[in-house]
């Protein structure tokens, strides 16, 4: 080892899902969602002053924390935003879990908490779900220095109630409590309005899977106002400018369109819930999916084995290899047409 790479700093990255390329190809394996943004958001780029690009955006991105804050109902000192909700959260770690205690997550969540803990030195410990992929709200009564859990959780696709994720912060008033809301507008119920009673709340959503924005990078935060200065304090002390013009701009755009948003949701749901009865004929079983995929695992098919026939007939859905997963697939949601050259390859592969 030469001497200079004593010093770099080692970590195991996050690994997204593929983004391949292709003409026929259906993409099911990241949750994009496979509508396009509001149309507002297209004029608006159309229209764009090209001008502005010459010069720094706003740092405070009070463009987008406004639509939000007059969307939500909240204070503009209530929002903050960045570069995807990936870098709120990332953002979040830093600023609020400083605790010698470990934070706390389901240990079948999102992948990237156990990265960002890895990176920032976090101690972490993460409750098992029960049999059925549940969160179970007593694993996190305990001393602990922070929690976090998404709602819908991911990859299981199982919703939390209000009155469960309640319970959960409830018992959680001397650290801050994250709940990740990136599938949240696919049928659940937002933790919003407990902020009122609960100053320790963070709740983060995302435009990339309901506002069809995945490629705009754009994520935010709502909270008591001390949670967002506090988040803000460590933006400033690492990048000013996280937010890009382009993405104030159609950020804003897109919260607008209230209708277009309910209607490609109310789509998206529809497709899901029709699914769910494809798929259980085909003989999948999966947890009862409140966000924009489907967890399933098939009675015979080997899940590494559908994985790979999927993908050389150009459908891509996501696989982990990793123990208690390794028999099941992540389908997003896509079209209604994208969705039936899925059932047909199915039915075809499975008679086999
Ligand atoms: C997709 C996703 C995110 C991150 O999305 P961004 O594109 O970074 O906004 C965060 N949490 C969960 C659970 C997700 O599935």
């Amino acid at each position: 080892m030469k001497m200079w790479e004593k010093n770099i700093r080692r970590v195991v990255p996050y690994v997204p899902g593929d983004q391949p390329s292709g003409d026929r190809l259906i993409k099911l394996n990241t949750n994009e969602n496979p509508y396009p943004p509001a149309p507002g958001v297209e004029k608006a780029l159309r229209e764009m002053d090209y001008d502005r690009l010459r010069k720094y955006p706003d740092p405070a991105a009070r463009a987008l924390t406004g639509s939000l804050a007059e969307y939500y109902g909240v204070g503009t000192d209530q929002v903050f935003v960045g570069v995807g909700s990936d870098d709120v959260l990332a953002m979040a770690f830093l600023t609020f879990f400083n605790s010698s205690k470990p934070v706390l997550f389901p240990d079948v969540t999102y992948s990237f908490y156990k990265v960002w803990a890895e990176l920032f030195g976090i101690p972490y410990e993460t409750p098992a779900l029960d049999d059925d992929f549940r969160i179970c709200g007593a694993d996190y009564y305990r001393e602990n220095g922070g929690v976090i859990f998404p709602n819908p959780n991911a990859p299981t696709g199982l919703l939390l109630g209000l009155d469960q994720v309640e319970d959960i912060v409830w018992h959680n008033q001397d650290v801050v409590v994250i709940v990740d809301e990136a599938y949240i507008d696919f049928g659940g119920d937002s933790a919003l309005p407990l902020l009122e009673r609960y100053e320790n709340l963070l709740v983060v959503q995302t435009f990339s899977k309901a506002r069809s924005m995945a490629g705009m990078r754009i994520g935010f935060a709502i909270g008591n106002p001390s949670l967002i200065r506090a988040l803000n304090d460590v933006k400033y002390s690492y990048n000013s400018y996280t937010m890009n013009m382009p993405s104030l701009v159609l950020g804003a755009e897109s919260v607008k369109d209230e209708r277009y948003f309910r209607n490609t949701v109310a789509k998206i749901v529809d497709t899901r819930e029709r699914a769910k009865s494809r798929l259980r004929r085909l003989g999948f079983s999966f947890p009862d999916s409140m966000s924009n995929f489907i967890f399933a695992r098939h009675e015979t098919a080997p899940a590494s084995e559908l994985f790979e026939a999927l993908k050389e007939r150009q459908i891509y859905v996501r696989y982990f290899a990793q123990p208690r997963l390794e028999n099941y697939l992540r389908i997003t949601i896509g079209t209604d047409e994208e969705m039936e050259e899925l059932y047909h390859f199915l039915e075809d592969y499975l008679k086999r």
